[in-house]
């Protein structure tokens, strides 16, 4: 066995090998010390192996899936590897010693899960790939859970993004491209996640005859025009998937191709600072996500999230889904009837993608059934609203008409899976009671025989009773015995000598018979037994052969259905909150009108901490970047998020939290935070914020919008005010997009003047009482600086301090500082005087340095963050 053992796990050195014995899984050696430590277990030993005891640990079959999920959460890989036979059969081939065949017959990976347990019905799980071709980068996706398949153009400076965007679960890469510095670096947030392959499996030739070949097509380019490198990353997945599920491969929707900046760039930090499908706390609460969610399915959840995490750029496409939402939001009635229906409507990807690869059990087939019944009801909601508002001359946006259609006619199959399917179901298929009372006659003649057996020996306790005259005897069903008589051993003294019983066993406290009557029925119960359970097997697989035959039409009425979910929560959510639809244009403009803070505002209403100031935003061409001032807790990361989300949100096809908004396209969302001083971590956040501030700076275009809170923070004032204003110039000059900066640094708004398309807001405060109230509300100007002195007299700072705090504020205010401020930026700003070059005479006389030599060599626009600071580091060593 150990021989048996070692060649199957000789073949899976990456897996944990899940090794079938009777009841349990064992795993062995370092597998068995690994899984132990991971879930818990005991490690025990079994033999020996070359004289040293074999370490084991197993968990039960029937709990497999619970450890399965602790394990794939850890990162693990496991194999499964079953017993292929009967050991009573291997037994017959070879006779006692013989071995029983096993094969893996999967291996379970983060990527390619399909069970309910182990996945999170909310969100998408991604196997991604990365493949290159003739210097190309191409990205691939699939949820092997639902199907869904696509590709995209990337390149080195793209991927993070593109990544962080589909979230994966597990990354497939060739080793050969993993070699490669910039891509290693790209890859590195999802370190735990790759899974290494070699180059061979990333052939753009191969994976074109595979793609061709899984989707029954003739030629790729009926999907897209999809690059090589595309091509082998799609082909990679599809291949991949294949292996783990030894063959089967599940339902694949036909690939999509997303263009190249069809969605908003949002990078890794910015999805995190905004927090809009993970909390920075982790978790999902307090997310824009959370927060916006009212979908009722596991399917409309997730084309949500991913909705939210990619919006759109197509202005085109943005109209057609806000059409769908305006729809709902304002007939209630359709929307409640539509949403009461989607309540009751089971998980039909899922199920389907089980079905397809040959593990789907009986409830999976019972999802079908009532998730395309109520597709079918659906469709009745949505034509009577359609005649509706036909009536009122309005015209149904196409969202929900095509949806109406793609929901198609599934009555025949519904209607054989109800007439087929038993009313209470079990898990599994093979443990029988799948099939419905009158839907096989041959079945029921089986169940009936098997019933009217059971019958007889229900009766024969009587007959036997009688016929010894123990009234207490009884008949009782065991495993190992099957059916017999037992009595106590007192009665069995009382016993006539020539009745039917023929003794079988004797206990401390019973005795126990047999009859060859018993025998007789016992036999004739488990061949009707076993001959109903053949016969359900073989009407369960047909109508999971029915069912997948008509898959694709199934998975477009599932998508549908998701579809019509996320119109209708986003029409609810419009509905209760009052969100407007906003305008989507083709141009940089952006007018926000009363817009608030969806999650901030939700948190003040569950608190009852009174209500949400809404603050206009109007990032016209004349004031493209706003310079947003005023002391810590005025509001200031909260107006400037809240026009994030809002764009965000626009984009995604929702309504948004504003009385009003009108806004240009966003191809690409920056938002960073500056690092709180923070002394045990000191130059290292700052280090981290300047890199990500330079990403910030190298990329961002016309049609950009940035939000930069506080950046400069980390450092001494000097430092810090230079760095903000360095970049508030850079942002006005340079990139031109549109932009919101928060700072404390107050010398910044003497920038105003110079720079035109800069604007000065702050965040009202007023003094009441010998209080200072946060109004929350947004003005044009500066802020009084000296609020900062009247906190700190709230907080309860000694009067002397503050007096003295006063003392140096004026003479500040008046002095030498703000002179040479105001000099600064009237005449040399300090983005002009870091593009000078040296001065020549200085430059002959000494000659260069080693470090202007060095430095004359970069091209800042050229480097990476990452390269950036590791020039740092090298001009550090040469000063
Ligand atoms: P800052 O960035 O200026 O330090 P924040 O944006 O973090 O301030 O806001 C501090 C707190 O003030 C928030 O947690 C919220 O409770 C409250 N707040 C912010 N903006 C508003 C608003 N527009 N209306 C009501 N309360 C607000």
């Amino acid at each position: 066995m150990m021989a048996q053992y070692l060649e199957v796990k000789h073949q899976h050195p990456d897996c944990l090998l899940f090794y079938r014995m009777g009841d349990f899984y064992e795993l062995f050696f370092d597998d068995a010390r690994q899984a132990a430590a991971a879930l818990d277990i005991t490690l025990t030993r079994r033999g020996q192996h070359k004289g040293e005891e074999i370490p084991m640990a197993g968990v039960p079959v029937h709990a497999a899936e619970a450890y399965l999920s602790r394990l794939i959460r850890e990162g693990f890989k496991v194999a499964i590897c079953e017993q292929m036979e009967d050991p009573a059969t291997a037994k017959k081939r070879g006779g006692h010693k013989a071995l029983v065949k096993r094969e893996v017959v999967r291996l379970v990976t983060p990527g390619t899960l399909t069970e309910d347990e182990l996945l999170d019905a909310r969100r998408h799980n991604y196997l991604t790939a990365v493949a290159e071709v003739g210097g190309t980068l191409g990205l691939a996706w699939v949820d092997v859970s639902t199907g869904d398949l696509q590709a995209q153009p990337a390149d080195a400076d793209g991927l993070p993004a593109a990544l962080a965007r589909l979230n994966p679960g597990e990354l497939l890469v060739s080793e050969r491209l993993l070699a490669r510095a910039e891509i290693k670096d790209a890859l590195k947030p999802w370190q735990a996640l790759l899974t290494p392959l070699p180059g061979s499996r990333f052939d753009s030739q191969n994976a074109r005859k595979r793609l061709e070949e899984a989707f029954e097509v003739q030629a790729l380019e009926a999907f897209g025009a999809f690059t090589r490198a595309e091509t082998a990353a799609a082909g990679a997945l599809v291949d991949y998937v294949a292996l783990t599920q030894k063959g089967a491969l599940p339902y694949l929707r036909p690939p999509r191709r997303l263009a190249q900046g069809a969605v908003m760039e949002i990078d890794q930090a910015t999805r995190r600072n905004l927090e809009l499908t993970h909390a920075l706390s982790g978790g999902r609460q307090g997310t824009l996500l959370a927060t916006i969610d009212r979908t009722v399915t596991g399917p409309g959840a997730r084309l949500l999230a991913q909705r939210l995490s990619a919006p759109l750029t197509d202005t085109a496409e943005i109209a057609r889904r806000l059409d769908g939402v305006q729809a709902l939001s304002t007939d209630e009635t359709t929307r409640d009837e539509l949403r009461q229906r989607l309540k009751h409507t089971p998980d039909v990807e899922r199920a389907l993608s089980r079905l397809t690869v040959g593990r789907g059990g009986p409830r999976d087939l019972a999802a079908l059934r009532d998730g395309l019944g109520q597709a079918a009801g659906l469709r009745g909601v949505l034509a009577q609203a359609f005649e509706r508002a036909a009536d009122g001359v309005a015209a149904a946006p196409e969202l929900l008409t095509r949806a109406a259609e793609e929901l198609g006619d599934h009555g025949a199959l519904t209607d054989r899976l109800s007439q087929a399917l038993a009313p209470d179901l079990p898990t599994l298929a093979r443990d029988g009671g799948v099939i419905a009372e009158g839907f096989a006659p041959e079945l029921d003649e089986q169940r009936r025989l098997r019933d009217e057996s059971r019958r007889l020996i229900a009766n024969l306790q009587a007959t036997y009773q009688q016929q010894t005259g123990v009234h207490a005897l009884k008949i009782r069903h065991n495993q190992v015995l099957g059916y017999y008589v037992e009595v106590t051993p007192r009665q069995a003294e009382q016993l006539p000598a020539d009745g039917p019983l023929i003794h079988r066993q004797t206990l401390a406290s019973a005795v126990r018979y047999t009859t060859t009557e018993l025998a007789d029925l016992e036999q004739r119960i488990a061949k009707a037994g076993d001959r109903a359970l053949a016969i359900e097997q073989q009407l369960f697989q047909e109508l999971v052969a029915s069912a997948t035959a008509q898959a694709r039409e199934i998975d477009r009425a599932a998508r549908a259905l998701a579809e019509i979910d996320v119109a209708s929560a986003l029409a609810e959510l419009a509905a209760e909150q009052r969100w407007t639809r906003p305008k989507v244009t083709d141009d940089t403009r952006f007018a926000v009108a009363q817009g608030r803070h969806p999650v901030v505002e939700a948190a003040l209403k569950k608190e009852d901490e009174g209500p949400f100031v809404a603050n206009d935003c109007d990032l016209s061409d004349d004031s493209r970047l706003w310079l947003v001032t005023g002391p810590n807790m005025a509001g200031k990361s909260t107006f400037l998020r809240q026009n994030a989300l809002i764009a965000v949100l626009a984009q995604m096809g929702s309504f948004v939290p504003a009385e009003r908004a009108e806004l240009g396209v966003v191809d690409r969302l920056f938002s960073r935070v500056g690092a709180a001083d923070d002394l045990a971590r000191g130059r290292s956040t700052f280090m981290v914020e300047m890199v990500e501030a330079a990403a910030i700076l190298n990329q961002a275009g016309p049609r950009a919008l940035v939000i930069l809170d506080e950046i400069g923070r980390g450092t001494a004032t000097f430092d810090g005010l230079s760095l903000a204003w360095a970049c508030v110039e850079h942002l006005h000059d340079m990139n031109r997009c549109r932009g919101l900066f928060a700072t404390h640094y107050h010398e910044l708004t003497s920038l105003q003047g110079r720079l035109s398309a800069l604007a000065c807001h702050t965040m009202r405060v007023k003094e009441w009482q010998g209080e200072v109230v946060f109004l929350h509300a947004v003005a044009p100007g500066a802020a009084d600086r000296s609020y900062g002195i009247h906190v700190a007299r709230l907080a309860g700072l000694p009067d002397a301090a503050i007096r003295r705090a006063e003392e140096v504020l004026e003479t500040l205010e008046k002095g030498e500082q703000a002179g040479t401020l105001q000099r600064l930026a009237d005449d040399l700003p300090l983005f002009a005087a870091m593009a000078e070059k040296p001065q020549p005479e200085k430059a002959e006389a000494q000659g260069p340095s080693a470090m202007e030599t060095r430095l004359a060599a970069v091209n800042p626009d050229e480097l990476t963050p990452k390269q950036a600071l590791e020039l740092l580091y090298e001009l550090r060593g040469l000063a």
